[in-house]
């Protein structure tokens, strides 16, 4: 499987791009904006988009997903159901921003904790991990030992909870008890800012210990 990381909106966001190496089906994770750069970025890897995978509501992550589901003609999965309040408010908080407008909707398809999604070949599990918003989940790919996160954890910090809906007592259970576990050696793409591991972070990073 490839991956390739485009930075949309001017928040940095970072969104994955997973591509099915035999069959060049491919993923987008938090398609949040800049919707010219995501589609450039589909054309040069030449991946045929399966469908888009949302980790949360904000506006960073999912503000672009209703307009490309609409030029590719595919579903949108994904977060879980608990971010509804987040998805109906993604204009409010674009104009908020002074981000270009996102529009509004509802997924094709809700996750939950331990479903899965595939595309190609490849297979990614689910993680409902709330804390940072009440339905935010992340994807992990077993065999690559890859996982997208979204605004749960960070290189050096984790998500804020100051927002709406934010626990900080539920965000440190949900890295504790459902990320680390997948183990040491995971990669991990955040929301924002450069890669890391669960164990670099689960050893180093000074907001969990
Ligand atoms: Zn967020």
């Amino acid at each position: 499987m490839k991956l390739v990381i485009i930075p949309v909106t001017p928040l940095q966001q970072n969104c994955s791009l997973l591509i099915c190496e035999a069959s060049g089906k491919a993923v987008l994770v938090d398609p949040g904006g800049d919707v010219e750069r995501l589609k450039a970025a589909v054309a040069t890897h030449r991946a045929q988009p399966e469908r888009l995978l949302i980790t949360h509501g904000h506006f960073d992550h999912a503000g672009a997903a209703a307009e490309l589901a609409e030029f590719w003609d595919i579903p949108i999965e994904g977060p879980q159901i608990g971010d509804e309040f987040l998805l109906d408010s993604i204009p409010q908080w674009c104009r908020q921003f002074g981000h270009p407008l996102g529009r509004s909707f509802l997924p094709d398809r809700w996750l939950a904790d331990l479903d899965e999604v595939t595309f190609g070949e490849e297979r990614l599990k689910i993680r409902h991990c709330p804390g940072h918003t009440p339905g935010h989940v992340i994807f992990f790919h077993a065999e690559e030992k890859l996982a997208c996160v979204g605004d749960v954890l960070f290189k050096g910090s984790i998500g804020r909870t100051d927002l709406p809906g934010g626990s900080y007592s539920q965000l440190l259970d949900s890295i504790r008890d459902r990320l680390f576990p997948l183990g040491d050696l995971v990669r991990f793409v955040p929301g924002h800012g450069p890669m890391s591991t669960f164990g670099e972070e689960r050893r180093n990073n000074p907001f969990i210990r």
